[in-house]
């Protein structure tokens, strides 16, 4: 065993991709889909592999790296991330490396002099190094297993982040047309997809495609109802000591949030564009490094955030579409393990967005798209059933249960018969020439005989207070919803004041009704169900022992928690208490090199609280 985990140059380091498994990286089956792209990949075959975040892609073609012989080439955008992988890596006893212009000349020297030697099993590289001359002339005198393209996605001009480098990437294959290809993404859409397939030349290549569910992800929505007060209940209730970000519209907004949240105790950092570059990296830095920071942030961060144990992501401020609100989210829960994705929203959110989208200066169709792609994210906060059934039905993908885990399957949201209410709400609309806001129009269905009614003269119109079956709150609620559904409009010269649109007809021509869901103010928790995760009912005390040692660990090498142990193997120790070497190798996550160079760390706190 022992000389199989450091090997000699040029050995592979282990025979077949299930003991790569269990001896590296210390699990013991392949999730669904990777054990078939890893037999297809070994046996030379290309591959595009579609799966979701923290679906399992990098084990993809880090297993058939390591029963290949040669070096894998892994081409990978971002440089944070590179080294990120690449350290996980040589934590795990790989002989990983990376080229990219981080590097001083003599690291780049010194790691070219290990690729000639044939003593790596994978090679992290940005696009524009891989095409350099220099590159590929080396890269001809090597053995080379594969090449994996990374965030695949950026080739596309029509997905969010497109990158020109990665067109280039076609000539691997012209120059390599022995190697086999895998490309990868978690960008779901068809058209994105066919883009890939074309400009990498992977038309032929097998079509590996997973569920895009993440089930161990909650979604919640509520009504906005002092956002604040809202987030900060969520935090006490769910989420002490974890680590997840906030997402907030403006900037103002983040830095007030993260103010507010520092003064109230938390350990929250703001970010975004407009920060210095300097303060950027350091707030990033410590959102991955430190245990439970709570970033404060704009969408400007996220991307290339490799961060496993991201317990939640709270929306403070709706986002623009479904596509951008799933990709948010999807940074939580990255390990599997219960994680959240929350959301307050407010009529106020509805009417911003809706104005930003009118005065932005993008072409009528584009306006279209957005258009009804916010229509779509609305009708999501409306919804009564299922949201996970919702959001998978909307990229395609169909669930056939509700899902169990999202705020309408664990508390089915009570609704209420809303026709009449809403026929006299939208024709209060109509009467007051559709030129006011929701506070006037909600003053005159109740009938408030305010200087402003009098002198317009609405306190004679049929509608004057003809609204007494719910109250200010109640009716807000309503044109909220109506709002949301589309049955009104925002005007687009920039107030907020509300007008029909053609879906209206029906429904005050008494052809259709309305049912809504009621806004509860305190909806019950949760039934039980998850929690059997959660710490807090366990064991606290051995759960920070063990966070510590694991930071000590970390500390000492100068590396991030979580590339020692994942929260899940910690999770497992506790459930589990191994108590000796042997045991302890049968935890996953707990691969040979860590077993040996951590494992007595752990026992020993592991002993100290024995029950
Ligand atoms: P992606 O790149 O698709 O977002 P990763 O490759 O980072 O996902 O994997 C997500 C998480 O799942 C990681 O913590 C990884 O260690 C874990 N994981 C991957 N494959 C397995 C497996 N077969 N068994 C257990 N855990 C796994
Ligand atoms: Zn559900």
């Amino acid at each position: 065993m022992e000389n199989q985990r450091f090997p000699e140059p040029g050995q592979p380091l282990v025979g077949d991709p299930k003991q790569a498994l269990r001896s590296v990286f210390g699990y013991d089956s392949f999730r669904p889909l990777q054990g078939d792209v890893i037999e297809h990949v070994v046996q030379g075959g290309d591959a595009l592999v579609l799966m979701p975040t923290g679906g399992g892609k990098s084990l993809c073609y880090q297993v058939p790296a390591l029963v290949m012989p040669g070096t894998a080439v892994v081409v990978s955008p971002l440089i944070a991330l590179m080294h990120d992988q690449v350290e996980a890596l040589v934590q795990a006893g790989v002989r990983a490396a990376c080229l990219n212009s981080s590097l001083s000349l003599d690291e780049v020297r010194a790691v070219e002099a290990q690729l000639q030697a044939g003593t790596l099993d994978l090679l992290y590289v940005a696009p524009e190094r891989l095409l350099h001359p220099r590159t590929l002339t080396l890269l001809d005198q090597c053995v080379l297993s594969l090449f994996a393209i990374d965030e695949a996605h950026c080739v596309s001009q029509w997905g969010h982040d497109f990158r020109p480098e990665y067109l280039q990437l076609s000539q691997l294959h012209e120059r390599f047309p022995a190697v086999p290809r895998i490309a990868l993404t978690a960008t779901a859409d068809e058209r994105t997809r066919e883009e890939i397939a074309e400009r990498l030349g992977l038309q032929q290549a097998r079509r590996f495609i997973s569920s895009f569910d993440r089930p161990n992800i909650r979604y919640e929505v509520a009504p906005k109802n002092n956002a604040r007060q809202q987030l900060l209940r969520f935090l006490q209730r769910e989420h002490r000591g974890d680590a997840g970000i906030v997402y907030c519209l403006s900037r103002r907004r983040v830095d007030e949030t993260a103010a507010w949240l520092q003064a109230q105790g938390w350990n929250a950092l703001p970010y975004h564009a407009g920060l210095s570059a300097q303060q950027r990296r350091t707030h990033q830095q410590r959102f991955v490094s430190e245990d439970g920071v709570i970033m404060v942030a704009t969408i400007a961060f996220g991307m290339g955030i490799d961060k496993p144990d991201v317990r939640f992501v709270a929306h403070l401020d709706l986002p623009r579409s479904l596509e951008a609100y799933y990709q948010e989210t999807g940074r939580a829960g990255r390990d599997g393990l219960r994680a959240h994705a929350w959301m307050v929203y407010g009529h106020q959110d509805v009417v911003m967005l809706r104005q930003l989208l009118e005065e932005s200066a993008a072409a009528a169709q584009q306006k279209r798209v957005e258009r009804q792609k916010l229509e779509a994210m609305l009708a999501y906060c409306e919804l009564i059933g299922c949201r996970r059934q919702h959001l998978l039905g909307y990229f395609g993908e169909e669930l056939a249960e509700p899902c169990g885990n999202c705020d309408n399957c664990l508390n089915p949201p009570p609704t209420w018969e809303a026709t009449e209410p809403a026929r006299k709400a939208l024709s209060c609309v109509y009467r007051t020439g559709q030129r006011f806001g929701v506070a006037h129009l909600v003053d005159v269905l109740l009938g408030k005989e305010t200087e402003r009614i009098r002198s317009l003269g609405h306190d004679r119109l049929s509608t004057f207070g003809i609204g007494t079956e719910l109250d200010a709150k109640g009716w807000r609620t309503l044109f909220r919803q109506l709002l949301a559904l589309g049955y009104l409009a925002v005007d687009s010269e920039g107030y907020s004041t509300l007008s029909l649109t053609d879906r209206c007809r029906p429904l005050l021509r008494g052809e259709q009704g309305l049912e809504l869901r009621r806004d509860t103010a305190a909806r019950k928790r949760s039934r039980g169900s998850s929690s059997e995760h959660f710490v807090a009912e366990v064991d606290q005390q051995l759960w920070d022992a063990l966070r510590a040692c694991r930071r000590q660990l970390a500390d000492a090498q100068g590396v991030r928690p979580y590339m020692i142990f994942h929260d899940a193997t910690l999770m497992e120790l506790m459930e589990k208490r191994p108590a000796s070497l042997e045991e302890l190798a049968g935890i996953g996550g707990v691969g040979e090199a860590k077993l040996e160079r951590y494992g007595a760390a752990f026992l020993d706190v592991l002993a100290a609280y024995r029950r």
